[in-house]
């Protein structure tokens, strides 16, 4: 019989279970206090955990170990070592000291670094974290690590998360300590990724050059039937899917990662999965896990998992909402309002210093999740707008009206919700609606960042929101600390009062789609930026590196690389596209629209060969239109072709960035819906690769 889910689940992660039966205890206790604390580590525990770590692992079948990192491609970077150590006479051991566990050397060089390389030498270092669980993949154990430079610069994402976490909790204990809550010691932020995902036959995908190339089509007209019926959305999983889903959380649990939720998305075959929430630093660790996890079991089940945020024209795209709260040691999540949120000081501060945080910083928030494939959908009736604001619903925005206007705002009674039917079970209403066109959204007892993209790794918009909040508590900190115990109550509600009047228009609880929006935002100051090279050159702004480097984020060179290297992964990526899409008209699509006007045209002459008279005005109109789309068609491929090679002289990487939006992309825009109109009159059996018929609706 199969194996239970409690017996396998994180059987392949060196969990603190193992750690407790395999480590001496005085070497289990120094552990924990840094995974607690975040004390640092003395090597003489490193090398006790090592030697538990590599034992671990070779009873569970691993041969090698790498160190495992998250570069800025987005992706993560493995390089494996085995174990093996030569002992003389042709013997070895398995072997793996305390300093292989936390310091590795990987050649930096050849990692984005945005002018970091050219200034410092190639080397670069990973070192081990461990607040995130080793694990063992492909016969690998895998060990978390952040990558930096020889210099100490962060070349990865994982430091600046780290960092981002330190500075938010030593702020927010120092808020709680004010508060008289003298046992809180460390507050971590907590995050719950839910990820969305399409699923393609994986012998279909290899048709296509585009989704190969760019993980999305370029070409394509919308079949008869989209997602108009709304049928998709929580509809029954097929077989396949299922299939694919059970396999999935199977592969998922045994890394220890709490997949929790699976169903079918919007799109016909696009779907989400949820895990449980769980510290920032793991949940960033398992998310990208999850993605590569995604990919493989997808392989296994002859499907693909496409990751990009817009797959497929003229239907919803993928995104990832970023659930975020904080939670303190003691185990109080501090966004809890409880039974009376207007009273509970706790809850206005850290309520409030969000809302400031996402004021403040709104610009911030919006390059953390700026991509080119991002760009698809934000703002575009399926995704929340560009215009970064914050839902709260009617409770809570009535709670802080009451204060702003020294109103009174009494216990909310408990709204018990009528069905209608007497057979179903009673309950409680929530006390907030959900609104899913806004971009920041309270939800309970956190709030939901939904403008991330499905793609990338979830890491920088939680760095920012992090580093946004502990600078708001910062501020806070320093308007309270004067403050008596006893006075202390109404020295918060003056301070929430006075942050209400100067951040409220950021709050919006109204349709995030709607053009109104649009203006109104525009007149309460808040900026929508639309493109990525749009909001890009505000991350070098002074205000926001003067935040990134009080709060120990990034050096100046760190945020100019960064800011280098997404201008370049932008353009880069629309290159790739240009590129693929000029391949695909000139190889696959115009030969088989020549082929097709070909046997129209061959029709028509040999019926005219024999009937002379023959009158045949729709077939020969027919015949024009072909003719005439090939045209259109070359003439807007030739234009393509001539600015993308006028791209590649550019040297400014903004100026680049701003050709490629403003030019390449029109380009493109203009010959994909020539092609589609195209695409309509060309039979399935002359187009050399599948439709989005067949995409969408064969799994
Ligand atoms: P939905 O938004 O689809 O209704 P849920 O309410 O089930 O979804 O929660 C979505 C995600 O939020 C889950 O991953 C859940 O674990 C996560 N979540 C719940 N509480 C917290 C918290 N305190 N901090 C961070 N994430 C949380
Ligand atoms: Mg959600």
């Amino acid at each position: 019989m199969a194996k239970g889910i409690p017996e396998i689940y994180g059987s392949l992660v060196f969990n603190d279970r193992v750690m407790r039966e395999k480590l001496p205890k005085d070497i289990y206790k120094a552990l924990k206090k840094t995974i607690e604390n975040g004390t640092h580590l003395e090597l003489d525990v490193a090398n006790s955990v090592a030697v538990a770590m590599k034992e671990w692992a070779v009873e569970n079948g691993a041969t090698h170990y790498t160190h495992w990192f998250q570069p800025m491609t987005g992706f993560t970077a493995e390089k494996h070592d085995s174990f093996i150590t030569p002992v003389g006479d042709g013997q070895v051991i398995m072997d793996f000291s305390g300093k292989e566990l936390i310091k590795g050397e990987p050649d930096a060089s050849s990692f984005p670094s945005g002018g970091l390389r050219a200034t410092f030498e190639a080397r670069g270092y990973t070192a081990w974290d461990p607040t995130s669980p080793a694990f063992i993949k492909d016969r690998t154990l895998c060990i978390p690590t952040a990558f930096c430079s020889y210099s100490g610069e962060a070349l990865d994402k994982k430091t600046p998360l780290l960092r981002s976490m330190d500075s938010l909790s030593t702020e927010a204990v120092k808020i709680m300590q004010l508060l008289g809550k003298t046992d809180v010691t460390r507050v971590s932020t907590t995050i719950g990724p839910e990820q969305e995902y399409f699923l393609v036959d994986k012998a279909l995908y290899e048709q296509r050059r585009d989704l190969i190339f760019t993980g999305r089509t370029l070409l394509g007209a919308l079949p008869p039937k989209g997602q108009e019926m709304e049928d998709h959305y929580f509809g029954a999983l097929k077989p396949r899917v299922s299939a694919y889903m059970h396999d999935l959380d199977e592969e998922l649990w045994k890394l220890g990662i709490p997949a929790k939720t699976k169903h079918n998305e919007v799109a016909p075959s696009q779907h989400e999965l949820a895990p449980i929430f769980d510290t920032a630093n793991i949940a960033v660790d398992h998310n990208q896990l999850t993605m590569e996890i995604m990919k493989k079991v997808a392989d296994k089940h002859g499907l693909v998992c496409l990751l990009h945020e817009k797959p497929f024209e003229g239907i919803n795209g993928s995104g990832k909402h970023n659930n975020w709260s904080m939670v303190t040691n003691t185990g109080v999540n501090l966004l809890e309002p409880g039974r009376t949120p207007a009273e509970n000081a706790q809850f206005l501060i850290f309520l409030m210093a969000v809302i400031k945080a996402v004021d403040d910083y709104a610009d911030l928030l919006r390059i953390s999740v700026a991509s080119a494939g991002n760009d698809h959908r934000l703002g575009a009736n399926e995704a929340p707008p560009a215009i970064i604001s914050v839902f709260l619903g009617d409770e809570l925005t009535a709670v802080l009206d009451s204060i702003e206007n020294d109103t009174f705002f009494g216990k909310q009674p408990l709204v018990q919700m009528d069905t209608g039917a007497t057979v179903l079970p009673h309950f409680f209403k929530d006390n907030t609606d959900r609104n899913r066109t806004s971009p920041f959204a309270f939800t309970g007892n956190k709030f939901e960042f939904r403008s991330l993209g499905s793609a990338v790794s979830v890491a920088g918009p939680n760095v920012v929101l992090n580093t946004a909040v502990a600078e708001a508590l910062r501020q806070f900190y320093g308007e309270l600390k004067e403050y008596p115990a006893d006075q202390m109550e109404e020295a918060v509600r003056a301070l929430v009062k006075r942050a209400i009047l100067k951040h409220k228009k950021v709050i919006f609880n109204g349709n995030g789609y709607s053009d109104e929006w649009v203006n109104e935002a525009e007149r309460r100051g808040l900026l929508n930026l639309k493109s990525t090279p749009d909001a890009l050159p505000y991350f070098i702004k002074e205000k926001n590196v003067e935040l990134f480097t009080s709060h120990h984020i990034f050096s100046k060179e760190e945020i100019h690389s960064r800011y280098e290297i997404l201008l370049e992964a932008y353009s880069k990526s629309i290159h790739i596209e240009a590129k693929t899409m000029e391949d695909m008209v000139l190889r696959d699509f115009l030969p088989a629209l020549m082929t097709y006007t070909g046997q129209v045209s061959d029709a028509v002459a040999s019926k005219k060969a024999v009937l002379p008279d023959l009158l045949c005005p729709s077939q020969e109109k027919l015949l024009s239109k072909l003719s005439g789309y090939y045209e259109d068609i070359y003439a807007a491929e030739e234009k393509l072709a001539a600015d993308t090679a006028s791209a590649e002289h550019m040297e400014d990487a903004l100026e680049t960035a701003r050709f490629y939006h403003d030019t390449i992309l029109a380009d493109m825009e203009a010959l994909r819906s020539a092609a589609d109109v195209a695409e309509t009159y060309i039979p399935d059996s002359i187009l050399p690769y599948p439709n989005y018929e067949k995409l969408l609706f064969s799994v």
